[in-house]
């Protein structure tokens, strides 16, 4: 079964390895690595745009990052020096009202600085509304008193501000001589928000400052709702805390799925010496957008110049081999039929092709010429076939054809056509007693007679076969056939050709006379057979004679032949 379909498949198969599948597969040898080579440096370009983007989102990340830390130093710094002047001024029992009057907070995302006693409520604070407010519960506090060192809370909602806030703390215990107190400042979110707007213009960048739990602490204005807010993809929370477990970094960048299927490059930077960490990621779609618009370009290119070369080694193929050939293929059957004079014009063929149609059409003509010869010689050989040698006469075929065309033209005219059968008289006994050469010297002299007289009369004469003749006479009614047929008898009587064993003892003739006006209805045969019928009853008046066989009508022709 596969075998049947195979062979059904070959003619496919051959078309397709012909000459305008070989010239599609050179198009597309000579196009297509071009082609792919276009798209592969684009490709390799998307790899390094995604490579560079990702470095550039991270060290934007890291920039960004360090910026936050300034603000947190800054933070530290105030803090510490606070802690300082409190610390001089609790030793003069005055610690609150000088710290108040000589701390100014006058950096913009310090909201207000509070110093909490050992039981963690506020005892002192640049809001004096938030005096006294318990903050005993807050890890920062705990964390301070216990490890005595600067640390930063996660995002919290401010108890005193009734905002969303960060908050720094540092022990007073930590500077010599300080009191048990831990000295603590809310920071403004805002400013990191705003600082990040600073840094990160890029468009399409998301960038989040996250604490440690992945609450949202600053964002840029467009997400400046998100603040407070978990980050919703925890995923790719969870994503960068095991990249930063993996890679032991504080800072990396990763390709990351997130929930809603874009493909987001995400970098992240951990803010020092605090939880936070900053994360800036973009969508890769947005990200190679033009690059990918441009690879899809390229295979867009490639696959309409791949049709196209398809389509030109197809067109080029047809126009400059398939169709010369066909049109030499067509030549050559046109010729075959016989149509002679079929010749390839070279016009709109390929230069390639001038040679062979050149060739062919020389072919041809040398062909046509020796195809005249062998007509002329067959002529030649019909002509030669209808003589007869002995008498020079038209033999017996060349009388039919004769009579065919005379026939015609009688019917036309509407004339009489007659018809002679001439029998030479005791042949037999003139060969037995003179030999068969003389008999034919003698049949030749008869022959010469008959021609003669059919020169004069417009007539044909032909040998009918052995020693019987014809003479058929165009245009002749009964009485004229008669007076030639006559002729013919008194002709040869006078030839005067010795012929001992004869009656006469010269060589004679009888002759059978038929004459007719031709009609469609009546067979040529019917005047033959009545020429013959007369030359019968010759033979039997005695020899040397005319006799004519009346021949009126188709009709009486049936009657007088049975007679
Ligand atoms: P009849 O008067 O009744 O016609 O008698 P015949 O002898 O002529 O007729 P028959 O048919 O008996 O003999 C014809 C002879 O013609 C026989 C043959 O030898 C001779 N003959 C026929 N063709 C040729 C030829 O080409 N050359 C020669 N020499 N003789 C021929
Ligand atoms: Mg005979
Ligand atoms: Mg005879």
């Amino acid at each position: 079964m596969s075998l049947v379909n195979f062979g059904r498949s070959m003619p496919k198969l051959k078309a397709l390895f012909g000459i305008r599948g070989r010239l599609i597969l050179l198009a597309l040898i000579l196009v297509l690595p071009l082609m792919v080579d276009r798209v592969r440096v684009l490709e390799n370009t998307r790899v390094k745009q995604v490579e560079q983007a990702a470095h550039e989102l991270s060290e934007l990340a890291r920039h960004t990052a360090d910026s936050q830390r300034e603000i947190i130093s800054t933070v530290q710094a105030v803090l510490k020096s606070s802690a300082y002047i409190y610390a001089a001024a609790a030793q003069q029992g005055r610690g609150c009202a000088i710290m108040r009057a000589s701390l100014r907070v006058d950096l913009p995302w310090i909201r207000s600085i509070s110093i909490l006693g050992t039981e963690g409520k506020i005892q002192c604070s640049t809001t004096p509304s938030i005096v006294g407010l318990d903050l005993s519960d807050r890890d920062y506090f705990r964390h301070a008193l216990e490890f005595h060192e600067f640390n930063l809370s996660d995002y919290i909602f401010s108890r005193a501000a009734n905002l969303p806030t960060i908050i720094a703390a540092y022990p007073v215990s930590a500077v010599d001589g300080g009191p048990e107190a831990v000295i603590i400042a809310a920071v403004d979110l805002k400013w990191m928000s705003q600082l990040m707007t600073d840094r990160i213009s890029r468009a399409g960048v998301s960038v989040f400052l996250v604490d440690s739990t992945g609450v949202i602490l600053a964002a840029r204005p467009e997400h400046q709702s998100l603040i407070g807010q978990p980050l919703k993809d925890t995923s790719l929370l969870e994503a960068v805390a095991h990249k930063e477990i993996n890679l032991n970094r504080d800072s990396g960048s990763i390709s990351f799925m997130s929930a809603d299927g874009e493909r987001k490059a995400v970098s992240f930077a951990k803010v020092a010496d605090t939880k936070a960490r900053l994360i800036v990621s973009i969508n890769e779609a947005q990200l190679l957008g033009d690059i990918d618009r441009d690879i899809l370009n390229a295979y867009i290119q490639l696959g309409i110049v791949g049709l196209l070369a398809l389509l030109g080694a197809w067109i080029v193929g047809e126009r400059l081999i398939i169709r010369p050939i066909r049109a030499m293929t067509d030549t050559a059957n046109r010729f075959g039929k016989g149509d002679l004079s079929a010749r390839v014009s070279s016009a709109g063929m390929p230069q390639e092709f001038a040679p062979l149609t050149r060739a062919f059409n020389v072919m041809a003509s040398q062909l046509a010429e020796r195809e005249r010869e062998m007509v002329a010689a067959n002529d030649r050989l019909t002509v030669m076939a209808s003589i007869d040698v002995v008498s020079g006469l038209a033999n017996r075929r060349g009388l039919q054809s004769r009579l065919e065309f005379e026939w015609m033209k009688a019917l036309q005219t509407e004339s009489g056509l007659s018809l002679m059968m001439i029998d030479v008289d005791h042949f037999k006994l003139f060969n037995d007693t003179y030999g068969h050469p003389e008999g034919d010297a003698c049949l030749s002299r008869i022959g010469e007679t008959l021609s003669a007289i059919a020169n004069e009369t417009s007539g044909f004469a032909a040998r009918y076969g052995g020693e019987e003749f014809c003479l058929l006479v165009p245009n002749t009614d009964a009485a004229a056939a008669m007076q030639i047929g006559e002729r013919v008898r008194a002709q040869v009587e006078r030839l005067r050709i010795p012929h001992s064993m004869s009656a006469s003892k010269v060589i004679t003739v009888s002759v059978g006379v038929a004459s007719i006006s031709p009609s469609d209805a009546q067979p040529q045969d019917d005047l033959i057979e009545a020429a013959d019928a007369a030359l019968y009853a010759a033979k039997r008046r005695g020899r040397n004679t005319v006799i004519e066989h009346a021949l009126i009508r188709a009709t009486d022709q049936a009657v007088s032949l049975a007679s």
